[in-house]
């Protein structure tokens, strides 16, 4: 699907009915090495981005409120796995 909005990453889709519901904890602040993979469109007020850490894979996932931003992280995964995830979430069968 071609959106013609002149975003250039990604939005996420509306959740599927039976979406697997991913658990969203307090950010890790001890992280030392932080790389972002990707990252959906900043143009939703909830910005997603695939992170790496360790040699593990995980979501962040940052409510872009007005001065203070609400963060959240999921999990860590293997790499194979959070990529599989963050498809999912972008489709809309995770959140
Ligand atoms: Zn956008």
């Amino acid at each position: 699907m071609i959106e013609l909005t002149g975003c250039l990453s990604p939005h996420v889709s509306t959740p599927q009915r039976d979406h697997t519901r991913l658990v969203w904890l307090s950010p890790d602040r001890g992280t030392a090495r932080l790389r972002v993979i990707t990252w959906t469109c900043q143009c939703r007020a909830t910005l997603y981005e695939l992170c790496q850490a360790g040699g593990q894979g995980f979501i962040r996932r940052t409510l872009q409120l007005d001065g203070s931003p609400e963060v959240h992280e999921t999990y860590r995964w293997p790499i194979k796995q959070a990529d599989d995830i963050w498809r999912a979430l972008l489709s809309g069968e995770a959140r």
